[in-house]
């Protein structure tokens, strides 16, 4: 069955059963929420009974806990030992955060890597496993999604070589999995026309079973640029076809696919993605439509 869906708001009041909401409004059968805004690290109490009426509704709805996706924080910076104590700051904060997911009933949390800010990839990569190894335990329940980058500055997890040093180091590594990104590996330097021969790498590599999520975004760069920046589906450098190649994969069938791609003049793009997606034809005029159907409700 094809699961696709979009990262969508979580906010204080409405929590999980916002985010549902708002994803049935467009057609999705799965998401992904921040918890909080992704830029910062203020974050709301969990609320129980809203967190026990959004299981509920989901069950109705019949979306699977495990295709509700949460992403950490992007400041949350594993690789950049700088001094013990924003070490230490962004280890007890991913612990809370995986702490929320526990409390969310959620159990696949998608992290970038890090960003090594000039230590260089080595010694970058050796901080993140280092940091997994202090937040992970035999009892942990929350799997982290260890995500494919762009490469853009510093950052490291831009080569398949660099998930499979992490997941090689991590004592529990049963509970890291990675999560796929179509414009990062672009950018990063992977062939997307031939995306069989990138899951072909992966499955040698790490395996394919890691794969856990996968988001799916048309790239404004060409390939190896390393730089990061999302354009709607069929609008990019991917292209239409690429893309649905992807999402219709077989080998990742029922995995979940996100879309992250840039709203339209302020207006969420997902409902119009997802249809085009369906129907599996460009529609060109699709950002009009997009604008146009926003501006009359
Ligand atoms: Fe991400
Ligand atoms: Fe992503
Ligand atoms: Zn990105």
């Amino acid at each position: 069955m094809l699961k696709i869906g979009s990262h969508v708001s979580f906010t204080k009041d409405t929590q999980l059963i916002g985010s549902i909401n708002e994803s049935i409004s467009y057609n999705s059968n799965c998401f992904m929420i921040y918890t909080g805004a992704p830029q910062n690290t203020n974050r709301s109490d969990i609320s129980k009974d809203i967190t026990n009426k959004a299981h509920l509704l989901l069950k109705e709805l019949k979306i699977d806990l495990n295709d509700v996706i949460v992403h950490a924080p992007y400041i949350v910076n594993l690789s950049n030992y700088k001094d013990e104590r924003s070490r230490d700051f962004a280890i007890s904060f991913l612990k809370q955060e995986i702490d929320r997911c526990e409390q969310l009933g959620l159990s696949n949390l998608v992290l970038h890597p890090g960003s090594h800010v000039g230590l260089g990839e080595e010694v970058g990569l050796k901080n993140t496993v280092d940091a997994l190894n202090i937040i992970l335990s035999k009892d942990s329940k929350v799997n982290i999604l260890i995500e494919t980058m762009s490469g853009k500055g510093t950052e490291i997890g831009y080569k398949i070589d660099h998930l499979k040093y992490i997941i090689d180091n991590v004592k529990y590594n049963d509970k890291i999995k990675i999560c796929l990104d179509s414009c990062h590996l672009n950018d990063s330097g992977y062939d997307i026309s031939n995306f069989d021969s990138i899951l072909d790498e992966i499955d040698s590599k790490i395996g394919i079973d890691k794969i856990k999520c996968i988001h799916i975004n048309d790239s404004k760069n060409n390939i190896s640029d390393k730089k990061d920046r999302h354009s709607n589906i069929g609008f990019g450098t991917l292209g239409f076809d690429n893309i649905i190649n992807i999402i219709y994969n077989k080998r990742l069938e029922n995995i979940p696919k996100i879309l992250e791609t840039p709203y339209v003049n302020g207006y969420p793009p997902y409902k119009f993605e997802i249809e085009m997606i369906k129907n599996k034809e460009f529609n060109p005029e699709l950002l009009e439509n997009i604008v146009n159907y926003y501006k009359n409700i």
